[in-house]
């Protein structure tokens, strides 16, 4: 299987302004920014969809949401809030088939989404 265009980024083939990296998950400055701040926070991890997921990715995805807030206080957002969105599927518009959280911050975010 060839590799996501997110584990390439992972593994430092493609260059992106990457903002916080574990073992697990790396975040990075998204390359069509939606919001004045707008990062994607991905595990190492290719699970392609939340169906994808098995029960051994429960620490994994428990460590990507709660790992947002601090790279949202690395990025000075906790005054103002941010948006997390997880696209899942093509309906909602998921273009890159690797699980990410998109954190959206800096303007005022219009809700109910497009
Ligand atoms: P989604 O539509 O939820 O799958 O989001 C995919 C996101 O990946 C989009 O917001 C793209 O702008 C972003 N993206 C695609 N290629 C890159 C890249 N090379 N570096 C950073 N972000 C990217």
């Amino acid at each position: 299987m060839s590799k996501t265009l997110f584990e390439r980024i992972c593994a430092k083939e493609i260059p992106a302004a990457i903002v916080y990296e574990d073992e697990h998950i790396v975040a990075f400055k998204d390359i069509k920014p939606m919001a004045p701040t707008h990062v994607l926070i991905i595990p190492r991890k290719p699970i392609a969809t939340l169906e994808g997921a098995t029960p051994e990715d429960h620490a994994l995805l428990g460590h990507l949401l709660m790992k947002a807030p601090q790279i949202a206080a690395q990025l000075g957002l906790t005054a103002g809030g941010y948006r997390l969105v997880l696209n899942n599927g093509r309906d909602a518009g998921q273009e890159v088939p690797h699980l990410h959280l998109h954190l959206l911050a800096g303007r005022k975010l219009a809700w109910p989404p497009g």
